[in-house]
């Protein structure tokens, strides 16, 4: 099927000196009929001039009705599409194929449409999805604190115990909870950009050390081993306590999904483009391949994850990478099931 746009209709300046042209043919051809008796060579220039006076007034005539016309017409036409678009007025150049030129915007903000139009689907599956993950996060807590305490007022509390341990529990509910909305409240202000970045120059192997002596508690009831792996004393231009933030998480991880007597071990290297790598590495459960891409997404947890039961919210990479990406860095990750797995992110380099 012939495109439509293959179709070269005529433009409106060609439509009028076409129609100027055939006045001017018709004024000349009834000028020489109507010269009576042999025609003189001043007769002719008269129908000459006729000819071409008429030629002009009949163009600007008919350009000018044509141009009129079709400019009220379209007017309407592309005021409605450009004030959709938010746009300005759009100039109709009457020299070019003036319906293509409305098809051509009609088409374009279609096009636009189209494309807004699945932005907000996407949006509507995420925030959906992100709802249900919520609820989801949320209930497994909330429910179990209820369990507790219905238990407790049933008669438990009689049984100091038992109601110690219930109690327990309880508090620990609430303290996943209290993680949940800790976390959220900040993935929050990080991706709404009220959370202000106040870089300065860190030094790195300091703020590691502290990090890893801090984990140590955790990390040495599975016997495993913390290692400050960084030479020297780099030092990168970050907000300190949003970098403490991605090595408390990246640590945490590396010890929760760590093996026993296993290691965590943090490496920095000089980049050549004013950048700071540094590597977050663990020879633990590792991460099937399948699931890397979407590691930093919210709430994504590996289907077989211990985090559930451990207090995990699964938001802990989805801030790390906000933190990282508002440093201006990336972050990826290498992992091997059952070998381990390794964090390398980048940080500007503080001059
Ligand atoms: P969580 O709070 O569940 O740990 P994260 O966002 O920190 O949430 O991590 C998301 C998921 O990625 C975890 O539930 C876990 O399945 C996986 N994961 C993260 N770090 C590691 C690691 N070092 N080794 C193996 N799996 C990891």
């Amino acid at each position: 099927m012939p495109s439509e746009r293959s179709i070269d209709p005529f433009t409106p300046r060609q439509f009028a000196r076409i129609t100027a042209a055939f006045v001017a043919i018709v004024i000349g051809a009834l000028g020489l009929l109507l010269e009576k008796g042999p025609v003189e060579v001043t007769g002719y220039w008269r129908v000459l001039m006729l000819a071409v006076v008429g030629f002009g007034a009949t163009y600007i005539a008919v350009l000018a009705a044509l141009e009129r016309y079709i400019k009220a017409r379209l007017r309407l036409l592309f005021r409605l599409v450009h004030d959709l678009r938010a746009g300005g007025g759009h100039p109709v150049e009457m020299d070019r194929d003036v319906l293509g030129q409305v098809r051509e915007t009609v088409e374009d903000w279609a096009h636009e449409k189209r494309t807004e139009i699945a932005e907000l689907k996407t949006r509507e599956n995420y925030r959906r999805e992100f709802i249900g993950n919520l609820s989801h996060e949320l209930k497994t807590p909330l429910f179990n604190i209820q369990g507790y305490v219905e238990t407790l007022l049933d008669g438990a509390l009689d049984d100091p115990t038992v109601a110690r341990e219930f109690l327990g529990r309880a508090a620990r509910g609430a303290e996943r909870l209290r993680k949940i909305v800790e976390d959220l409240d900040m993935i929050s202000r990080l991706e709404s950009g009220v959370m202000e970045m106040t870089p300065e120059p860190v030094d790195l192997n300091a703020l590691v050390s502290a990090q890893l002596s801090e984990a140590s508690g955790s990390a040495s009831a599975s016997g495993m081993r913390l290692i400050n792996a960084i030479e020297g004393n780099p030092r990168v231009l970050a907000d300190p306590q949003r970098l403490e933030q991605v090595f408390t998480n990246l640590i945490a991880n590396a010890v929760r999904y760590g093996r026993e007597q296993g290691t965590v071990e943090i490496r920095a290297f000089d980049l050549e483009n004013d950048q700071v790598l540094i590597e977050v590495s663990d020879n633990g459960i590792g991460i099937a391949e399948e699931h890397l891409p979407r590691l930093f997404e919210r709430f994504f947890r590996v289907g077989t994850s211990r985090a559930r039961n451990e207090g995990g919210s699964g938001l802990g990479l989805a801030i790390v990478k906000h933190i990282v990406e508002a440093h201006g860095g990336t972050i990826t990750v290498k992992s091997v099931v059952d070998q381990g797995t390794t964090f390398s992110f980048t940080l500007p380099k503080a001059r």
